[in-house]
């Protein structure tokens, strides 16, 4: 991604030792929040250079920007964990004094950095934002740990990236996750999606705005009901094919069960509109005005 682009021009291959005064009280803070996953390595304080992702001033740690705020973001970072079934993915904030970490990574070897910039910047449109890019990242996860999802496969990225956006939208809708409204997650959606994305591996395209919006809105329709990762991908592609890439569509009319058969009424009568998003009949101010 472009900012991850930018990122890289800024690494300098250094390593210096940062004070560690505030070792114990992130360590208590870890303990607050359950996160004995984190290996040692992971743990707090530590480090100054992290990684070639980051400048060479930047930090890791558990904390971002207060109590309040890290108490926030690691609660839904457990329950987007839980709404999927899934452990609780190791979770840890990059800091950086020169406006650099505008990105969040998530990590085939199971944990996630999410950087400061992006987390005030994202909160700064309302506190859904940050966490729909957590639960984007942990969409990533999701695919990470089970090989046969995404069941689309393509040349680049956006499959992937596409079903991140879905997995995101559908959390941020169920009553067991955020449980938001529309109006109350659209313009936070815009923020997180139409920035880019904010993953390191540069496997490149991420799908257009429109693509994202609409992959977006479609998982937020899909939070209408309870799927597990693997049920949630099949439907996701299922409709995703149908009116995204109808000149590609090579689906079997698949054998659809009782309960997803009211599904495709439900989302048959979106249809008209995921199309209008994908095509950009639907700008991105009707994007955040839908309801
Ligand atoms: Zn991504």
């Amino acid at each position: 991604m472009i900012n991850y682009l930018k990122l890289s021009l800024l690494i300098v291959i250094s390593f210096f030792v940062t004070s560690c005064q505030q070792e114990e009280d992130l360590a208590n803070l870890e303990k607050q929040n359950g996160l004995e996953q984190l290996s040692e390595k992971d743990f707090a304080c530590v480090y100054s250079f992290v990684d070639n992702n980051w400048g060479p001033n930047a930090f890791r740690n558990n904390f971002i920007i207060n109590q309040s705020h890290t108490n926030f973001i690691y609660a839904h970072n457990r329950r987007i964990a839980s709404v999927f079934g899934i452990s609780t993915v190791p979770l840890s904030f990059i800091h950086d004094n020169s406006g650099t970490t505008f990105n969040a990574l998530s990590f085939g070897s199971g944990r996630i950095d999410f950087g400061e910039d992006i987390y005030r910047q994202a909160f700064a449109k309302g506190a859904i934002a940050p966490v729909a890019i957590l639960a984007h990242e942990i969409g990533h996860q999701l695919q990470f740990r089970d090989n046969s999802i995404p069941t689309r496969r393509e040349s680049t990225a956006r499959a992937m990236e596409l079903e991140a956006d879905g997995y995101a939208g559908y959390y941020v809708r169920r009553p067991n996750g955020y449980n938001a409204t529309w109006t109350q997650a659209g313009p936070a959606f815009a923020f997180a999606f139409d920035i880019g994305d904010f993953n390191t591996s540069s496997r490149g395209h991420h799908g257009t705005p429109r693509q994202r919006r609409s992959a977006t809105r479609l998982g937020w329709y899909l939070g209408a009901y309870d799927l597990t990762p693997k049920s949630f991908d099949s439907n996701f592609f299922y409709y995703y094919n149908q009116y995204v890439l109808p000149g590609n569509l090579k689906l079997a009319k698949k054998k659809r069960t009782v309960k997803e058969a009211e599904m495709d009424a439900f989302i048959e009568s979106k249809l008209d509109e995921l199309v209008k998003l994908n095509t950009g009949e639907l700008s991105a101010d009707d994007f955040i005005n839908l309801d």
